[in-house]
């Protein structure tokens, strides 16, 4: 808190001179997009990380610029917020976070919304994974707890979508035409995915659909698209790779004759290669889970990163 008070006092000089600069490596950073004057003209709309950064700019289209908290390749679970975040955040017409116990490390996002000044009731902050059904943790002492990987579920980023319409439309409804359109087309883009999702997993023997990943994000993915899932920690919000951990999940591996490992974009593969070394069983393969791929690179959209894993799944899966 601390922290972002300072930041906040020494903040707009560096806010203008980072905005003058652009900003680098956020996702989907829209410095710049609009010099033709129009940018006033523009809703200003903040998202926690790069999965809602991309939903949100579906829906939105040109009507939004975006700034994007958490950079594309980290961990949305914990981000430390910089001064432009601060004011973008103060700025915006729209703030789009995950919930579901996602953005919680250190209360960074709540921290974020008081010093912005948008932690009031009728601020305009719109949680995206209103409607979806909880899953929870089940590390001992955290039961209670909501896992937030909620959109590696297409159904859910179905959802996620048809909030963004709504809260879009709630910010400026005098392009609500806008937003119905961009919605239904990229919710029956969505919906064909899923599909897909669920025609090439059938390709795999039910025998054979385990995932095992550094953190335990598939817990939703899994109940839609039925496979089970182990991992080492299961969520990043705890201690990651410790000994006892890596024991727990070599003993699974080697019971269940696990053929395949998986590591994610997002988190350090080293706990991960060291159970592939305890075992002797490979990695697979990259999933994508927390963060989209890099602009330009494998995974780049909501749609391209769920696409990839769905390949990178059965690539590994249907084969071994
Ligand atoms: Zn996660």
């Amino acid at each position: 808190m601390k922290q972002l008070l300072k930041f906040l006092a020494a903040g707009v000089m560096a806010v203008l001179i980072l905005a003058g600069c652009g900003s680098g490596d956020k996702a989907g950073e829209q410095t710049g997009a609009s010099a033709g004057g129009g940018k006033d003209d523009k809703l200003q709309i903040v998202t926690t990380y790069s999965i809602l950064y991309d939903i949100v700019k579906n829906i939105g289209g040109d009507r939004v610029e975006i700034h994007s908290l958490a950079p594309v390749g980290s961990n949305p679970h914990e981000y430390d917020p910089l001064p432009l975040d601060i004011q973008k955040a103060t700025d915006a017409d729209a703030i789009f976070y995950n919930g579901l116990n996602l953005e919680a490390g250190n209360s960074w996002f709540e921290k974020l919304l008081d010093t912005s000044g948008k932690s009031g009731e009728d601020a305009p902050v719109f949680r995206l994974s209103e409607g979806v059904e909880a899953k929870h943790l089940t590390t001992k002492g955290k039961e209670g707890e909501e896992d937030p990987h909620a959109w590696l579920d297409i159904r859910n980023g179905i959802k996620y979508a048809e909030n963004a319409k709504e809260a879009l439309i709630k910010a400026d409804p005098e392009h609500r035409e806008v937003y119905e359109k961009n919605a239904k087309e990229y919710i029956a883009q969505l919906e064909e995915l899923h599909k897909e999702a669920v025609a090439n997993f059938n390709k795999i023997p039910k025998e054979k659909r385990y995932l095992v990943t550094s953190e335990g994000a598939f817990k939703y993915f899994s109940a839609a698209y039925d496979f089970d899932a182990g991992y080492i920690w299961e969520i990043n919000a705890e201690n990651q790779g410790t000994p006892q951990q890596v024991k727990r999940i070599v003993d699974i591996i080697k019971e269940r004759k696990v053929p395949v490992l998986f590591v994610e974009t997002s988190i350090d593969p080293r706990s991960m290669e060291m159970v592939s070394k305890e075992t002797g069983v490979p990695i697979g393969g990259k999933l994508f889970t927390d963060s989209l791929g890099k602009p330009g690179e494998d995974g780049d959209t909501y749609i391209k990163m769920m696409e990839s894993n769905i390949k990178v799944i059965l690539d590994n899966l249907e084969e071994k």
